[in-house]
C-alpha cells in the first residue's frame, strides 16, 4: 500500500479491527501503544520524517491504536523506519515507538508483505551471505587495480544462525497483494 493510500483514504468501517490494539498492547515492545496521546513529539524528532513528505511514526502508531491492521501491515510507511530509537527516547508517555514498529513489522513480515526490495536483499543473504550480490565486473576490476580479492561469503552460517526465526520462510512466502 502506498504511503498516500495508507494515511489519507476514507477508512471504511469493515477495516476496523478493534482487537488488533489489544493483540499488540500482549506482545513484547508494544505493551505501552495505548498510552500514545497522539502529542506528535515521535515525528517531529524523528530523522526519517524530517526527509520525507509522508512517514509519520505518529501516524503509524494511531493506525495501530485505531485497528487498521491490513492498512498498516501493508503499509510501505512500517519499512522506512531506521530504528534510531529517537522516538522512543522522547516519547513522554514511554511509548516504545521503534518497538511498536518491530513488532508491526514482524506481523506484516508473517503475512509476506515486505517489499520486494527487502526480499531481494534477504534472500541474497542466504545465498551469497552478502546483502548484494557483487557484480562479477566489480570483481574483474579489483583485481585489475591490484585490490585484495574480497572475503567469501559464509551463507550456510548465515542460514544456521537464522534456523527457528522464520527468517527463511519470511523470504520464500509470497506477499498479500500490496498495492505498490
Ligand atoms: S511521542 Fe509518544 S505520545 Fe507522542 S505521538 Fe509519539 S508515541 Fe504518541
Ligand atoms: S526509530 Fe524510526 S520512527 Fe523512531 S525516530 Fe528513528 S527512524 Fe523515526
Amino acid at each position: 500500500m502506498t504511503e498516500a493510500t495508507a494515511t489519507k483514504e476514507p477508512i471504511k468501517a469493515y477495516e476496523i479491527d478493534p482487537k488488533f490494539k489489544y493483540e499488540l498492547s500482549k506482545m513484547h515492545g508494544s505493551e505501552k501503544l495505548l498510552k500514545c496521546f497522539q502529542c506528535g513529539t515521535c515525528t517531529s524528532d524523528c530523522p526519517v520524517a524530517r526527509f520525507s513528505d509522508t512517514y509519520r511514526p505518529r501516524t503509524i502508531i494511531r493506525m495501530a491504536q485505531l485497528g487498521l491492521r491490513e492498512r498498516v501491515l501493508k503499509s510501505d510507511t512500517l519499512w522506512l523506519c531506521a530504528a534510531c530509537f529517537t522516538c522512543t527516547d522522547r516519547c513522554p508517555q514511554n511509548v516504545e515507538v521503534a518497538s511498536v514498529i518491530r513488532v508491526l513489522r514482524n506481523l506484516a513480515a508473517e503475512k509476506g508483505c515486505v517489499p520486494q526490495v527487502f526480499k531481494e536483499q534477504a534472500a541474497s543473504v542466504l545465498e551469497t551471505g552478502y546483502a548484494y550480490k557483487i557484480p562479477e565486473l566489480r570483481v574483474k576490476k579489483r583485481e585489475t587495480q591490484g585490490l585484495p580479492p574480497l572475503p567469501k561469503g559464509n551463507p550456510e552460517s548465515v542460514r544456521k544462525s537464522l534456523k527457528g526465526v522464520k527468517f527463511i520462510e519470511v523470504v520464500a512466502k509470497k506477499g498479500e497483494q500490496r498495492d505498490q
